[in-house]
């Protein structure tokens, strides 16, 4: 189908990205660095900066004078939500803006919750954990969320275009879809490079450093299934976004991609 790039059965799938999960919640930022040479901080940093959370006093309107209603889905460990409520505190001296973690995995909650205890939000209300599939957001009502927000997150998802369509559904209408994903190398000999790094010495360092050559392998195998940049916008759209430009922004010539829709 357009949406099925899964080549194991879903059922199987579902249990086997649950088992990555839990089997890398400890080994998390070594696996992310492993994954992204290093760069996925900086590449989180400018997701952030970009969205630019927070209720702006110059661009301010009534709407927003609340701050923010935030979801950042698959935020296992915390660290956008951490970043987008900084950057509304300290940049847009916002104090209102909230955040809701959705994660499917119990593992990785908990290492979110044990990291906000060094951050100021981990007793206040701007932060919440929940466990929650991104394909059945119950728990969130209809048109209440100004920020949707998923990094690394989607390409794990079973059904792309029903956790799209609950994007849709949880968004108020001039809320923003934003998604921080590996994406697909422009350069043919980088893409090269790349792909030889990623294919064997991601597995073989996932076996040294973590004990677990299973879970870094399906790691790769995700990103190379992942849809292109063209194919993930058209998602997007299919889902009923309005796009903005061309969809995406590609970071260190496609490694990464962020992707954006607007609910109309
Ligand atoms: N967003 C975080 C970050 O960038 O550091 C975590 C990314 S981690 C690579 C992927 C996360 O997706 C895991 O925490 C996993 O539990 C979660 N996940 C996978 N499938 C999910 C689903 N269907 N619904 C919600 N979360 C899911």
């Amino acid at each position: 189908t357009h949406f099925g790039f899964e080549t194991i059965e879903e059922a199987l799938k579902e249990q086997k990205v649950a088992g990555v999960f839990s089997s890398v919640a400890s080994s998390y930022d070594t696996m992310n660095d492993l994954m992204s040479l290093g760069i996925h901080r900086l590449w989180k940093d400018h997701f952030i900066r970009n969205l630019n959370p927070g209720r702006n006093p110059l661009t301010s309107n009534t709407a927003q004078e609340k701050g923010w209603n935030i979801l950042d889905i698959a935020g296992g460990t915390g660290d956008i939500a951490f970043g987008m409520l900084d950057h509304a505190s300290t940049i847009n001296n916002d104090a209102h803006t909230k955040v809701t973690v959705a994660d499917i995995n119990p593992q990785m909650l908990a290492e979110g919750r044990k990291r906000a205890l060094a951050t100021p939000y981990a007793r206040s209300d701007r932060l919440r954990f929940v466990e929650a599939n991104a394909e059945k957001l119950d728990m969130i009502p209809d048109n209440s969320i100004d920020l949707y927000t998923v990094a690394f997150g989607i390409r794990n998802f079973t059904h792309k275009d029903v956790a799209l369509r609950e994007a849709y559904r949880v968004l108020k209408p001039g809320g923003v879809f934003a998604c921080l994903e590996f994406s697909k190398v422009r350069n043919p000999v980088f893409d090269a490079i790349y792909k030889r790094w990623s294919f064997s010495a991601i597995p073989l360092i996932g076996q040294l450093v973590a004990g677990d050559r299973d879970s870094y392998q399906y790691l790769v195998e995700s990103i190379e299934r992942f849809p292109s940049q063209t194919e993930f916008r058209d998602m997007i759209k299919d889902a009923g976004f309005m796009i903005p430009g061309q969809g995406w922004e590609d970071l260190t010539d496609g490694i990464a991609a962020i992707h954006k829709g607007v609910k109309p």
